[in-house]
Formats: C-alpha cells, structure tokens, sequence
C-alpha cells in the first residue's frame, strides 16, 4: 500500500516534470494576458458596484465604529512614542498567537484522533489517525525556525518600509470602507503571487531543492502551513501576503488583521478535516495529494490557466462548497468504489 502511493506520487511527480517542460514561453505567456484581462475586469467591477455594497456595510457598522476608535485610543496612548513595539506586537505576537491556539486545539484533535465530533470530517479518511509523533516533531521545530529567524526580521524589515511610506501606528484607524478595499486587494495580490511563486516552486529543477519539503505531507494537517524550506518561506509563504500592506502603505490594524486571516485561512486549508461552515480545504488538500494541480488560493488563477482540469473531475470538487449541514461529506457524497471491490 505504501509502495503503491510512493510510486504514485513519484509518477505525478515525473508527470508533473514532463508537463512543465512542454509548457512554451508562448502558453504562458498568453495564459498571463489572460489572468491579467479577467482580473482587470473584476477590479472595474468592484469599483463600479463596490460603492453601493459598502454602503450598506457602513450603515450596519454604525455606532460600533465608535467603540472600535475608542479602543485603538487607548492601545495609541499606552503605546505613544514606542511604534516599532507597537508594530512588533501587532504584526508578530498577535498573528502568532492566533496561529498556535488555532493549531493548538488543532493537534489536540491530531494526535489524539479524539474527539468523533471533529475527526468525522476527516478528508483523507484513513491518514493521520493519528499523526506520526516523529514527523510532527519535526514540521513543528521547523515551523517555530521559520517564525523566529524569518518571519520575525522580516516584519521588522516591513516596519521601516511601512514607516517610510507613512505612519503607519496613527492615532486615526482606517474608514470601514477603506479597510474593505485593502482586504479585497491584499486577497487579489495574494492569489497572483503565490500562484506564479508556488507554480515555480513546482518546476523540476526548484521542486526537488526547496518545495519537496512542504510535500512531504500529502495528508497535510494544520501546522504543516508553514512547515517549508526557509527560501520558499520567504517567496511563497511570506511575500504574497506581505506586500499588500507595503504597497498601500496600511495602517497596522489593518496589517495585523490581514496576517491573522491569512494565517487562519492557509491553516483551515491544510487542516485536513472539512469542518462544517468554515471554508472548504478541499483545494489544497487535493494540492498535497495530487502535487500538480490546484496552485493558487481561490482557483481563480487554476482555473484561468487549466490547473485544476483534474480536480474538477473528482469528488473532492463535488465536496469542495461551505458544508451547512452535519453530516460530513464523504458520507453525503461518497467515493465511487473501487473496481473489483
Ligand atoms: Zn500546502
Ligand atoms: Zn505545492
């Protein structure tokens, strides 16, 4: 069974190779126009009905705005004067901490295999049940590295960028309109980058040097997120997510509330378990299992450019929706039996 699945995963991975080196300049050069024309329209589009919609957000907003200057005022005052510690706790303690109490319950499940209630949406129904302690020792030292000696200098490094574009710990927070448009933007240029970084990170001579290590799990479970070689870290894991604030110059609520998404959004999609009325991890668990499909982070991208031609044909994608009821998905839509079974 084992020998079975390597071998599987060694073809995809030579299958994958054979691909990438068919793929012209010219293809690709021609799917980018593509994405760039799609993408283009979409912005056009939230610019013309984006108005309206966040109209009536602001009207639901309301008096809470109030409630939410008030409490900045007070993190502002306590803070005066010490921004780089104020940015640091922001943009690093509070990102983090979200981070390990989500994959810390997450664990819990992981290596118990308790309890039913959560591992009934188990995706990969017979992996990690439960998790193998040597490799999970493993990803989590190689997690907390690429947190203390990557991440943590490199949000210092976005701080000088940050204050040089502006101020960045002002007394004043953002509009809720303002906030919205970062958010939707931040997304956009995550799709795009950490599409074209992953993707490349997937060529033959890349894959094998510095993306292997993330694949090393093809039943990915929470932490294994950020568990990667420290150059894909910075290209793939970091940057697509950093550069939004930097470019518009954000103010650090909206930064520090962008990284704890992003981190929460890239751990539910690793997770490995389809949990009802939380987004579907189905994409990138079907990424680890399959290596040469789903790239980016909403499929725009893959679908743009073919991607997920497979994975549209599976019954991941049939269970990839928001599940609103509580009976898990591979009991509602079932995996067609095997032939001679
Ligand atoms: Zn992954
Ligand atoms: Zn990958």
């Amino acid at each position: 069974m084992v020998e079975t699945a390597d071998s599987e995963r060694r073809r995809t991975e030579r299958s994958l190779a054979g691909s990438d080196q068919q793929e012209g300049a010219g293809g690709l050069w021609d799917s980018v126009k593509k994405a760039a024309f799609v993408i283009g329209s979409g912005i056009l589009f939230l610019a013309a009905f984006g108005n309206s919609l966040t109209w009536h957000l602001q009207k639901f907003w309301g008096a809470s705005g109030d409630f939410w200057q008030n409490l900045w005022t007070k993190v502002y005052l306590a803070f005066e004067g010490h921004d780089a510690a104020l940015f640091f706790l922001g943009t690093m303690l509070v990102p983090t901490s979200v981070f390990w109490v989500l994959n810390g319950l997450l664990l819990l499940v992981d290596t118990s295999g308790k309890p039913s209630l959560i591992t009934r949406y188990r995706i990969q129904e017979d992996k990690n049940s439960p998790v193998d302690p040597t490799k999970l020792r493993q990803a989590v030292k190689t997690v907390l590295f690429n947190q203390v000696f990557i991440s943590g200098p490199m949000v210092v490094a976005i701080y000088f960028l940050i204050s040089w574009r502006g101020d960045a710990c002002g007394p004043e927070l953002p509009t809720f309109h303002w906030a919205l448009t970062e958010l939707a933007v931040f997304s956009i240029l995550e799709e795009i980058l950490f599409y074209y970084t992953h993707r490349l990170f997937h060529h033959p001579s890349l894959y094998k040097h510095f993306h292997k290590q993330h694949h090393e799990w093809t039943a990915p479970i929470g932490v294994v997120s950020i568990y990667a070689h420290p150059l894909e870290h910075v290209i793939s894991n970091m940057l697509p997510v950093v550069i939004g604030p930097v470019v518009l110059g954000s103010h650090i609520t909206t930064t520090s509330m962008w990284y704890c998404v992003a981190l929460v959004s890239t751990t539910i999609s690793h997770c490995g378990y389809h949990l009802p009325f939380l987004p579907s991890p189905e994409f990138h668990d079907f990424h680890h299992l399959r290596f040469n499909q789903c790239y980016g982070v909403f499929g725009i991208l893959d679908r743009l450019h073919s991607t997920d031609s497979k994975f549209r044909q599976t019954k991941q994608y049939e269970r990839h929706t928001l599940l609103t009821s509580l009976t898990p998905l591979t009991q509602s839509i079932p995996d067609t039996p095997k032939k001679g079974q």
